[in-house]
């Protein structure tokens, strides 16, 4: 009478860490691995069973962009400037200047 041994089914897809298809063990020394792109694989020993399986890197590219300061001399499109410099009390020349005008 022959057995089959049936594998717990343990989430071998996409994981942050290698998963051993055998007894679910994570690797924890994954990135001392040779693999570099996406796709790249390689054959390691489970460091709890023993077993040998197969480790592909899938690499998933994301993008984080943050806003900086303009710095350019030449201004970008007039609609997009906001003149906060020009926010703040009148200089005291220009209020007595209109202070003349409504003399
Ligand atoms: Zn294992």
């Amino acid at each position: 009478m022959a057995f089959k041994i049936i594998s717990k089914p343990y989430d071998l897809m996409y994981n942050s860490k290698p998963v051993c298809p055998k007894c679910g063990h994570e690797m924890q020394d994954a990135c001392e691995l040779d693999l570099q792109s996406d796709g790249d694989s390689t054959e390691v020993e489970c460091g709890e069973c023993g077993e040998d399986f197969k480790v592909e890197l899938d690499l998933e590219i994301t993008y984080n962009t943050y806003p900086v300061e303009n710095k350019s001399a030449e201004p970008a499109e007039k609609d997009d400037l906001v003149p906060i410099f020009e926010i703040g009390p009148a200089p005291a020349s220009a209020l007595n200047i209109l202070g003349n005008m409504l003399e």
